[in-house]
């Protein structure tokens, strides 16, 4: 084969390989991982799926990322990706690969509560499985744009670093379900602020978290603030990073004043400890 002609061959077979760096590669129940696609400045469709869910790409540098969050109940082995892309050649470049998921050891926290808060008549059972899919719901829509930037924030100031995520929850004797968020313990009223930029998705009053705000942070990314003492936005509000959002209580079902933090990815529910320690320069 003539010299120009490898070239050439050498060079549509380097065009034709996606970029893709994965970080971490190896994740545990809980995590963030994010995929940076680079050298991809004109990509017109970009799309991928991570363990069944689907990737939502964003603009990035010299190409696209994405993050992929880990569910805490996300069992230890292999989690494959797909991606492909469009760019105006006649076929889609496309890779695939796999993540290694490890085990984490989460706490055993053992609580003992009033029967009341525990064992639910049917009119609070039926409330509390209504509040639940009215969160799942909220959880499944995706608004298609990037809102937050930059580092997320911690939503309380206080030197606690908050504990509890993930923790298998036996209450008076049964074993319940995980505890999906960050506790901070903090006085009565201490002001709350907004991790990131979003739009507040919503605020309500369920029997489990309270008064609860959660921030739509856009292409999935939620999170929650529970038991407050009230809450200063209101539904479709746009806030900024470190924008107080109410005040620390302890509505619903907490034994005392605290904020319970909570981020949600797609369907995974994910350690705001890990979201704070993201780096994202813009
Ligand atoms: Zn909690």
């Amino acid at each position: 084969m003539p010299l120009l002609a490898l070239l050439i061959a050498a060079a549509a077979l380097a065009h034709d390989t996606l970029s893709v760096r994965w970080e971490p590669r190896v994740v545990h129940p809980g995590d963030v991982a994010v995929v940076f696609l680079t050298k991809l400045p004109d990509a017109k469709i970009v799309e991928g799926s991570a363990g069944g869910w689907s990737l939502t790409f964003f603009p990035y540098g010299d190409g696209y990322a994405a993050l992929a969050g880990i569910d805490l109940e996300a069992r230890p082995g292999k989690l494959t990706w797909r991606i492909g892309v469009v760019d105006g050649r006649d076929r889609p470049i496309t890779a695939s690969g796999t993540l290694q998921v490890r085990a984490r050891k989460f706490p055993v926290q053992r609580l003992t509560l009033p029967r009341e808060m525990v064992e639910l008549d049917a009119p609070t059972l039926k409330r509390v499985e209504e509040e639940s899919k009215r969160l799942g719901t909220l959880y499944a829509t995706i608004t298609p744009e990037r809102l937050w930037r930059g580092r997320f924030t911690k939503p309380v100031g206080v030197s606690d670093p908050g504990e509890g995520f993930g923790a298998r929850r036996i209450i008076n004797g049964r074993p319940r379900s995980p505890h999906a968020g960050l506790d901070y313990s903090a006085d009565a009223g201490t002001p709350v602020v907004a991790a990131n930029a979003g739009r507040v998705a919503l605020v309500a009053e369920y029997f489990f978290p309270g008064r609860l705000v959660a921030i739509d942070h856009g292409l999935g990314l939620y999170t929650l603030y529970f038991h407050l003492e009230r809450a200063d936005v209101a539904a479709g509000d746009r806030v900024e990073r470190g924008q107080a959002i109410g005040r620390v209580g302890a509505s619903g079902r907490a034994t005392g004043p605290h904020l319970h933090f909570a981020a949600h990815l797609g369907q995974s529910r994910v350690d705001p400890a890990v979201l704070l320690q993201l780096k994202f320069p813009e």
